[in-house]
């Protein structure tokens, strides 16, 4: 998977910044989502931990989308460890169309 330039959550669409300049602070913590600005800030790290931030992060803005108010750290690490687990290892499912074809369809 790749890091995009931004994240289109319902209606909102997130910028996606790579930046150790986090509003909670690079020591702690490698990512974060801002609701207000519509900003989603990953540390740089190596690629793989990147990604896993990115999708923790989202997934923070798809339970905000959901209504979500307290958002439980540990469950949300655990979606995104398992999402990101079944993304790594189906990359056939987000390929775009034409690279399919060819390929046995049912
Ligand atoms: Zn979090």
């Amino acid at each position: 998977m790749r890091i995009p330039e931004k994240i289109k959550i319902g209606a909102k669409v997130y910028a996606v910044e790579e930046t150790k300049n986090l509003s909670l602070g690079s020591a702690n913590y490698s990512g974060e989502i801002d609701y207000c600005d519509l900003v989603i800030r990953i540390c740089p790290n190596a690629p793989k931990k990147m990604e896993a931030d990115l999708l923790h992060e989202m997934l923070h803005g798809v339970f905000e989308f959901l209504g979500y108010k307290n958002h439980d750290e540990k469950r949300i690490d655990e979606l995104a460890n398992a999402l990101h687990m079944v993304i790594l290892n189906n990359p056939e499912l987000f390929m775009p169309e034409k690279e399919t074809e060819g390929k046995s369809k049912k």
